[in-house]
């Protein structure tokens, strides 16, 4: 059975790339997949967040799933703590997983920076706990940004390697061969890997130190004008061809964002606005990303208004999440030999 899991953590100051990289695609495979979206809380936490903070921002990114167009009476939408399944299968997944995986991870070198030794053990251990969000479910499809291919391998590995130590107790409680999905990761489309309006090279991002770096959901016309029109940009007019782009990163990122908020591909834009000045172009794009965010951050600010019905759609979401999860544990623990209460 195709089944879809994504998560966003709540962490602040979302943004364009994943509203493009991820909550847009979200809303587009409910259409055609049964689909589970989960605010990642137990993610953020590997990095130090304020209390008070985390509960605003939890509810804030509930918003804005509702807000783009998810719609919970047809997805699953809860935070990740209140299913403890998540943090549960993690642990046994900590035992599948290699040391010499994870040290291989690139997040995790970026996120710790030079002070390693002063890193949460959670930051190092995440991408397991990601491949747990995802198996809980037996998910066969994760919609994800470019930066989280790399997380995605390691959860098939994951995948693998429980099915292969485990083959025969798989086998002999009817699971067949494989009792986990080799889990497909759904990267693509113009802004699979949106940049810094600062630095092309650079993935926008979240934890920037500069909000001029980002677009965020919750920006007004006013912020989105001024960040388009300061954008980072090189001298020459927009190429018409896409091989133009090469060796333009900051051109790139900007023709790859109109691409996405116009479900358009770069070459359409191309054929549109080759030749033209950055100036008109970052004239159009503002208009574009108004159109488009505007209604999204105003529906957000309303949502948010009312707590009680943000935190009522989590715990609807958490208690049918946990109706899936709940038998896919309780297999695992067989398999894996446990004794448990029946
Ligand atoms: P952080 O810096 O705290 O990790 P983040 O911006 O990476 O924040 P996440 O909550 O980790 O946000 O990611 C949520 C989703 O957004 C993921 O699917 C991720 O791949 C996607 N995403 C994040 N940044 C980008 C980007 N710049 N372009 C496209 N997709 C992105
Ligand atoms: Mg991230």
């Amino acid at each position: 059975k195709e089944l879809v899991f994504s998560g966003v953590q709540p962490t602040g100051n979302l943004h364009l790339g994943n509203y493009l990289g991820a909550i847009k695609r979200f809303v587009a495979m409910q259409a055609q997949y049964e689909c589970l979206y989960c605010v990642v809380d137990l993610h953020a936490i590997t990095v130090w967040q304020d209390p008070a903070e985390l509960t605003r921002q939890i509810r804030e990114v509930t918003a804005a799933f509702l807000a783009a167009g998810i719609d919970p009476a047809r997805s699953v939408v809860f935070n990740q703590s209140q299913v403890p399944q998540h943090a549960e299968l993690a642990w046994i997944f900590n035992c599948v997983a290699r040391l010499g995986w994870l040290n291989r991870m690139t997040q995790f070198k970026e996120k710790a920076g030079k002070d390693r030794e002063n890193a949460s053990v959670g930051l190092y251990d995440y991408p397991v706990l990601m491949a747990a969000d995802i198996l809980a479910y037996r998910a066969t499809h994760v919609p994800v940004g470019e930066d989280q291919k790399q997380h995605l391998e390691l959860t098939r590995d994951i995948a693998q390697k429980f099915n292969n130590d485990f083959a025969g107790a798989i086998a002999a409680q009817g699971h067949g061969e494989a009792f986990f999905p080799i889990t497909e990761p759904l990267i693509g489309g113009p802004a699979a890997r949106v940049m810094s309006l600062r630095d092309g090279t650079k993935k926008m991002s979240k934890s920037d130190p500069s909000d001029y770096s980002r677009i965020n959901l919750t920006d007004d016309s006013d912020a989105i004008a001024q960040k388009v029109r300061k954008a980072k940009t090189d001298a020459e007019p927009l190429p018409s061809e896409i091989a133009g782009l090469e060796k333009r990163p900051e051109a790139d990122n900007l023709v790859g964002i109109f691409a996405a908020l116009n479900d358009a591909t770069r070459e359409d834009v191309l054929r549109d606005y080759g030749g033209a000045q950055f100036s008109a172009f970052k004239g159009a794009l503002v208009d574009l990303a108004v159109a488009k965010l505007g209604p999204i951050g105003a529906e957000m600010q309303r949502l948010v208004a009312d707590p009680g019905h943000i935190d009522s759609v989590l715990a609807d979401g958490a208690a049918r999440a946990e109706a899936i999860a709940a038998p896919n544990i309780a297999a695992v623990k067989d398999i894996v030999g446990f004794v448990r209460r029946r």
